[in-house]
């Protein structure tokens, strides 16, 4: 088995190496190199190195490389497909819309390239010409989680480089040759020695490797998607240098299901939204608030869709549910279920798990004081927790440290509107599923779910310095 390489400077770099496992079979899924903090410092140097020229670069001729760095994602489908299921145990079809998404962010990233623009702002001062411009921030560190891995590991990557900055990407210990193949599209189009450097580390290592990136002068932004716990250390950690962070984290998405909604609809929506890619997706519905005039009528047609939803290898791919990425997961969510049911809840839909296959898991009547309404469980496994009325409705979905997506269902769309401007998230989708993310769009949450925007012109106040820049046309009067 090839070695997944760091990439630095345009060079791939060998080194000691790590090993991730195929979570269902045990087999080597693939074996990358675990990066020293020498080669985390080079990678940082190389991309402050790149900046000069691709800062420099115009906005049609990054327009053209981006473009191209999709082509070359989207040709590498089966690679990836094969990657994703070795190393997360992830369905093809998992696979193939994270690849569909990803070249699409990559596209929307390029279309922004010409629309950075700035403002002429009035000036009291007689003949003074302001405006206010933006510009490439520097080196941009990425780093990505494994569970879309291909849109995040994208996401991290595109934008920043749309604005002219150059980027370290910091893969998944989890997936670092489905992350490798991103920056192998990057680098076969030749975007540029340095533009896009790519460093993967031990899971032990994180913590100083990451460490490292965040306090190297040259890195001037960072970027992360992945848990609250760690999002808390690297924000800590850019704080005392005055870096800033755009930070994605976790979630316990609240879907309503309000007493006048089409239950149909609101069935679908649940079990795509809790069991799409076994509810690993940070805006997966983790809880199913339900209006208890409606809740039984709901209950009975969710469960019977839920029972038509089996678990199964992802290489036989003929079952919707795939593997969990650990064991870790499937420990958890036994004690979620087993807390649960010692506090009064009930086991609707589930079973037992057979390594990490999880079947898809509804629990019912839960309520705030167990762990299965309040950590993330991030796994196929859906809280149902019945509300008295509407404002009790808002009131548990509010009741949460998390806030990134929502959704809310009633055949009143006003109803629906005045409910969702009162849920604390940043995402929420009236009659829609909690999971839904479309490249243009402000991507972000609220509460311990982060903060930042990724997507669209949101991206660009992200990744660019706004800067206030007059010029005199008319001698200047001073009073001293
Ligand atoms: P994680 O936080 O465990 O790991 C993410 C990254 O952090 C890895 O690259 C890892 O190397 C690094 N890391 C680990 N320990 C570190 C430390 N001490 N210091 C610095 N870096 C360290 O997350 P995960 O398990 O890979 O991903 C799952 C989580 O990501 C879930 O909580 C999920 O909700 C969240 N997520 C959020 C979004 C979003 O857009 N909001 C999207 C996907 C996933």
């Amino acid at each position: 088995m090839d070695t997944t390489c760091l990439l630095v400077g345009g060079k791939y770099h060998d080194g000691a190496t790590f090993v991730r496992k195929n979570p269902l079979t045990g087999e080597v899924a693939s074996v990358a190199v675990a990066a020293s903090i020498d080669q985390a410092n080079a990678a940082a140097h190389a991309a402050a190195n790149a900046f000069a020229v691709w800062s420099q670069t115009g906005p049609n001729a990054r327009r053209a490389k981006l473009m191209l760095a999709a082509d070359c994602l989207e040709a590498k489908k089966d690679k990836f497909v094969a990657a994703m299921m070795a190393e997360i145990g992830a369905t093809a079809g998992w696979a193939q819309f994270n690849l569909m998404l990803a070249a699409g962010v990559i596209r929307e990233a390029a279309a922004m390239t010409t629309q950075i623009t700035g403002d002429v702002i009035p000036s009291d001062k007689p003949g003074c010409l302001a405006l206010s411009i933006r510009e490439p921030v520097g080196v941009i560190l990425g780093i990505a989680p494994w569970n879309a891995p291909i849109i995040l590991g994208v996401r991290s990557i595109a934008m920043p480089l749309a604005c002219g900055n150059t980027v370290i990407f910091k893969g998944s210990e989890l997936c670092p040759q489905t992350h490798a193949l991103i920056v192998e599209a990057f680098h076969e189009v030749d975007i540029g020695d340095g533009v896009v450097n790519y460093i993967t580390n031990a899971p032990e290592d994180a913590g100083n490797v990451v460490g490292a990136l965040i306090d190297h002068p040259a890195v001037r932004r960072i970027n992360f998607t992945g848990s609250s716990e760690v999002g808390r250390i690297i924000a800590v950690r850019a704080a005392k240098l005055l870096k800033p962070v755009l930070l994605e984290l976790g979630g316990k998405s609240p879907l309503i299901i309000l007493d006048d909604a089409d239950i149909d609809e609101a069935v679908k929506s649940a079990a795509f939204g809790a069991f799409m890619n076994q509810g690993q997706i940070c805006m997966s519905t983790e809880r199913i608030i339900v209006d208890e005039k409606v809740a039984d009528q709901f209950l009975e047609k969710f469960s019977a869709k839920v029972a038509s939803m089996p678990v199964g290898d992802p290489r036989e791919g003929n079952t919707p549910l795939g593997a969990v990425v650990d064991e870790k997961t499937v420990t958890k969510l036994a004690a979620f279920t087993k807390d649960a049911v010692a506090k009064g809840a009930s086991i609707l839909n589930g079973g037992d798990a057979k390594g990490v296959l999880i079947p898809a898991t509804v629990i019912a009547n839960v309520t705030p004081d167990m762990k299965l309404f309040r950590e993330e469980s991030f796994g196929p496994i859906v809280a149902v927790i019945r509300a008295k009325n509407e404002a009790h409705a808002i009131e548990l979905a509010n009741d949460t440290e998390y806030g990134l997506s929502a959704a809310v269902f009633t055949r009143d769309t006003a109803r629906g509107l005045r409910v969702a401007k009162q849920i604390q998230s940043g995402i929420c989708h009236i009659n829609g599923s909690t999971v839904h993310d479309e490249p243009q769009m402000p991507f972000g949450g609220v509460k311990n779910s982060g903060y930042g925007r990724f997507g669209g012109k949101a991206g660009i106040d992200a990744f660019t310095e706004l800067r206030w820049i007059t010029m005199a046309t008319l001698p200047s009067h001073y009073p001293i």
